[in-house]
């Protein structure tokens, strides 16, 4: 017996037959839309309803409260609202997807080698559900544009009618559980066996919890075997995420697994225009290339910037130049500069230029390990507090003249190259925003 019809029973106890016979013996429960903190009630007319909300409602509430120990809100409903599957299924769909944001569309994804893989993907996938690539995995370090890609496939296949879900693990796992809980697990499989996409993000977070990686397995296996297209994202590797079954691991890896990386310089520079003509900003060349250094890899940065340096010259009534843009992100740059070592700046160096940091310590004179030791030097002595001897002896190089000569030397490059100044930018501002 459900609990609904238990709360009637006792119901039945307080009141007299008659009453009992003549209204609320015509209540149905529903339990499929009810829940922990919500009881739903049909009655067969009008009189009924009114009848029952006006005299019962509160004693049913209360006795809702007695036995499941939760605050429960009664609601007494006419029945002749039956809806059908289909309609019942459009309704949920467009509930699910109503969370894709409309402006995450391919044409506002700005394509660059580091993520023209996934973009590639994604565009034939949205091309052709689940002929493709099925199930396609895109996976990446913190936006970097994962979310955006897949929604960007969501919206064309809601644009063609399809039923898409797009949910995240957590979403994913709240309505598992609850269907659970309210014995719906029904209604929850027909929902996500039977739409025409899947869509989950952050897969990641399935890690060591086994109830959920086993039902999304019998997703899988529904979707799947009707050919219905399903998308994941993660931020690492299936491979790489810890705790997952082995028959799910393999089965992420059965489609197209493609990865994105951090942007380089004139992708990121391309997002910011993308980014100031969708928000209406305008800003200066100068500005945007600015920006674009300051920032490492985590697109999502950008859009804090921009309404940073709106706000700002709104509230002063200043017309934004290089210099105020400046001053406006300095505490974003200066904020982890204090704990910096030589270590760090070293490590991040060798990493962006793809050598061992080892080699930048060493005497070794080949020309891209002069390169990376010329550039360590140089930012270690802006960033740091140690003295010209200190870093002579920490590069191996003879004395404080050398490490005087090598700063000289940069500062003219700096001069003279502008594309070698935004490098240098870029790697301080990714030495400072890492840390
Ligand atoms: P992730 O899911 O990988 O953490 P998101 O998809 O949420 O990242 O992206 C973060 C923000 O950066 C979003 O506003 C997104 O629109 C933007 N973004 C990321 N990559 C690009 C790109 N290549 N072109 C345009 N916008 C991008
Ligand atoms: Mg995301």
């Amino acid at each position: 017996m459900n609990i609904g019809k238990e709360v009637l029973n006792l119901l039945k106890e307080e009141i007299t037959e008659v009453e009992y016979n003549r209204y609320i013996k015509h209540l149905n429960y529903d339990l499929k839309k009810s829940n922990a903190n919500l009881a739903i009630f049909y009655a067969p007319n009008a009189l009924v309803v009114n009848w029952i909300k006006n005299r019962y409602t509160e004693k049913i509430s209360h006795l809702f409260e007695i036995k499941s120990n939760a605050k429960v809100t009664v609601q007494i409903t006419l029945k002749n609202k039956v809806e059908t599957k289909k309609t019942k299924q459009i309704v949920e769909a467009k509930q699910s997807s109503s969370l894709l944001n409309t402006s995450h569309s391919f044409s506002n994804f700005m394509v660059g080698g580091s993520n023209q893989f996934a973009y590639a993907a994604v565009k034939s996938v949205s091309e052709n559900a689940g002929n493709v690539y099925n199930p396609l995995f895109i996976y990446g370090g913190v936006g970097l544009g994962k979310t955006h890609l897949m929604q960007a496939a969501g919206n064309v296949f809601q644009d063609e009618g399809k039923v898409v879900i797009y949910t995240s693990v957590e979403q994913f796992l709240n309505d598992f559980t609850r269907s659970i809980r309210n014995n719906t697990m029904e209604r929850f499989r027909e929902k996500y066996r039977k739409c025409d996409v899947l869509l989950i993000d952050d897969i990641q977070f399935l890690s060591n919890k086994e109830g959920i990686q086993e039902e999304l397995f019998h997703t899988f296996e529904a979707l799947k075997g009707d050919g219905k297209q399903i998308m994941f994202t993660a931020d690492k590797h299936p491979k790489k995420i810890a705790g997952l079954e082995a028959r799910l691991q393999s089965r992420f890896e059965w489609g197209l697994v493609a990865d994105i990386q951090p942007p380089e310089l004139e992708t990121k520079i391309a997002i910011i225009e993308k980014k100031c003509e969708i928000n209406r900003v305008s800003l200066s060349k100068d500005i945007i290339n600015y920006i674009a250094t300051v920032i490492e890899s985590n697109v999502r940065e950008i859009e804090g910037i921009l309404s940073k340096l709106h706000a700002y010259s709104q509230l002063m009534h200043i017309d934004l130049n290089l210099e105020f843009t400046k001053n406006v992100l300095k505490d974003q740059m200066n904020e982890n500069r204090e704990n910096l070592t030589i270590e760090n700046i070293t490590q991040t160096v060798a990493k962006d230029l793809n050598i061992k940091p080892s080699e930048i310590k060493s005497k070794g004179r080949s020309k891209n390990i002069v390169y990376a030791r010329r550039i360590s030097v140089y930012i270690c002595r802006e960033l740091t507090q140690n003295t010209m001897p200190q870093l002579a002896k920490y590069f191996g190089m003879k004395d404080h003249t050398a490490i005087s000569h090598t700063i000289k030397k940069i500062n003219e490059l700096i001069k003279d190259d502008e594309d070698f100044k935004l490098k240098i930018d870029e790697l301080t501002n990714k030495i400072t925003s890492a840390s």
